[in-house]
């Protein structure tokens, strides 16, 4: 078997390279899995789900969801854990009026 050469690919910038820092979002949506990956580096929609199919799951989006079927640690221990939406947009609401109400809701 040939050795694979990760450097050059670095080194010179490749495309593989690039797609292989994704950011990638999961959570669910009143209880449906929904998803975002962008190319860190571009900000663009990932090329599989720009170039093929934007309503199948990436190869970046199915890791994470193996990663959450097989209860994976994340690279610092932690779980990975996917979290509803409205939650997360409640407990930012909730945030947002305690800022206010600790300011006396006072704006300068
Ligand atoms: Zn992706």
């Amino acid at each position: 078997m040939t050795p694979l050469h990760f450097a050059a690919k670095r080194d010179s910038g490749s495309a593989s390279w690039k797609r292989a820092d994704p950011e990638v979002s999961l959570h669910r949506d009143h209880g449906a899995l929904s998803g975002e990956c962008t190319v860190r580096e571009t900000g663009e929609q990932c090329p599989a789900r720009k170039y093929r199919d934007a309503e199948e799951p990436c190869a970046h989006l199915c890791t994470i969801r193996k990663a959450l079927v097989f209860n994976d640690e994340a690279d610092d221990g932690t779980t990975i854990e996917v979290f509803e939406r409205d939650d997360v947009e409640i407990a930012a609401a909730d945030a947002h009026v305690e800022d206010a109400m600790a300011d006396g809701g006072v704006r300068r």
